[in-house]
């Protein structure tokens, strides 16, 4: 018998659906905007996404969301999205009738590399996702690690300098304000005041504002020192961080996704002398590869929807 699934990725401005084979194809998509600041329409958004997705095969719900996602599948505290205590597990099984796993965003994106991404070959494995933030995912022994209270890998809230810059969780200095996308949009947009000859600067008309990471990426693809700068010293924080990760899990890879990522070998390979110099006795362990993510944007949706569909296997 053929399953299916539907993984829902609830994200801050977009929530992403996907309906997923046992094999972690995708078998039809849709996307739309997440009504962010209210928290029954984005309650609302997520079920349709799922209704509209449905075909008879689908056994179960996967959603991914960004922030704290408790045992029972409830969204205790998300950053970007209104959601307060939502029960979202409950609230998609009493829509749906079908049965639901909800866990962290980032966790479900490394169970879909895990599965079927960059990550296939391994048992541990480690995701960092360096998008606009820094979330994390932990694969141990073939397992979803989620902690106690299914709140652990939040590995960008990690202070790496308490005099740094004021972080979405209240803390100064969290390694997300380091090596994230915002890290690189706070760079260019500084270099564009300091370097307005830059070809960065001239791509943004010579408006610090108009800088975002994307800008900065497209101005090192283009040759561009000084957005190829800032994109190896973003690089070699987030190969720093991950070296400290690796001491503590010890994975068998680390795959790191998110749109930070995009940039490929402009940010891989800063980051993985970094993370060599900053390991602990790299000489004496395995190599500890820093893999690209394959999935992309797609990561959290799939990985939701294979969890789904084996959480749920009878
Ligand atoms: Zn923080």
């Amino acid at each position: 018998v053929t399953r299916e699934a539907v993984g829902v990725d609830v994200g801050g401005t977009k929530i992403a659906a996907l309906r997923v084979g046992q094999d972690g194809r995708v078998l039809a998509r849709r996307t739309t905007p997440t009504p962010a600041t209210d928290q029954e329409r984005v309650v609302g958004e997520m079920i349709a996404a799922a209704t509209a997705l449905r075909s008879d095969e689908v056994a179960a719900v996967g959603v991914g969301a960004a922030g704290l996602v408790d045992r029972e599948g409830t969204v205790r505290y998300s950053p970007n999205i209104a959601w307060r205590d939502m029960p979202v597990r409950e609230r998609m099984e009493a829509a749906s009738a079908l049965p639901c796993v909800v866990e962290n965003d980032a966790s479900m994106a490394a169970w879909g590399e895990f599965r079927v991404g960059a990550g296939a070959n391994v048992r541990d494995l480690l995701l960092v996702a360096a998008g606009t933030g820094i979330g994390g995912g932990i694969v141990t022994n073939g397992s979803l690690f989620v902690g106690s209270n299914g709140f652990a890998a939040e590995i960008g809230h990690v202070i790496v300098d308490p005099d740094g810059p004021l972080c979405g969780c209240g803390n100064k200095g969290c390694w997300e304000q380091f090596a994230s996308g915002r890290a690189i949009t706070r760079a260019g947009r500084e270099a564009v005041r300091e370097y307005p000859l830059s070809a960065l600067a001239v791509l943004s008309g010579g408006d610090p504002d108009r800088v975002e990471g994307e800008l900065v990426t497209r101005a090192a693809v283009e040759g561009d020192d000084v957005a190829r700068g800032i994109l190896a010293a973003v690089g070699r924080r987030l190969g720093r961080g991950i070296a400290g990760l690796v001491n503590v899990l010890d994975p068998e890879a680390v795959v790191l996704g998110g749109g930070v990522a995009d940039a490929g070998d402009l940010v891989l390979e800063p980051a993985r002398a970094e993370f060599l110099d900053a390991l602990e006795a790299p000489a004496s362990r395995p190599e500890v590869p820093l893999l690209a993510a394959k999935l992309g944007n797609d990561a959290g949706a799939i990985g939701a929807g294979l969890l789904a569909l084996e959480k749920t296997r009878r």
